[in-house]
């Protein structure tokens, strides 16, 4: 299983450098998840906060980053996870072996 922090580091590499072959599954995922959020009661907006980023008042997490998690799921249960991270991690290997084998 992997790590709050491992989510959180597959949280960021798909929201600023999504893998090529992900991006239209992580693009469509993020923007069903980012509906949810925008009128759940924890999103930032309903609260005062220094910080800039809209953010999860629940987990405290940047919801451009978590929502791009395919791993994470909504702490609320209001949505959820899209594959186990032994799963991402599988598709990743599996990726991998085949772009080596292409060049
Ligand atoms: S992650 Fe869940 S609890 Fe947090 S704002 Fe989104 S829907 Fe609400």
């Amino acid at each position: 299983m992997k790590t709050k922090f491992g989510q959180i580091v597959e949280g960021w590499r798909n929201n600023l450098i999504p893998p090529a072959h992900l991006k239209k599954e992580i693009e469509k995922v993020s923007t069903e998840r980012t509906s949810i959020c925008e009128s759940c009661k924890f999103h930032s907006k309903n609260y005062k906060s220094v910080r800039p980023d809209a953010h999860c008042v629940n987990c405290g997490c940047t919801l451009s980053a978590k929502t791009k998690c395919l791993s994470c799921e909504c702490p609320t249960g209001k949505w959820k996870a899209e594959m186990s991270s032994e799963e991402e991690t599988k598709l990743k290997e599996n990726v991998k072996k085949k772009n080596s084998k292409t060049y």
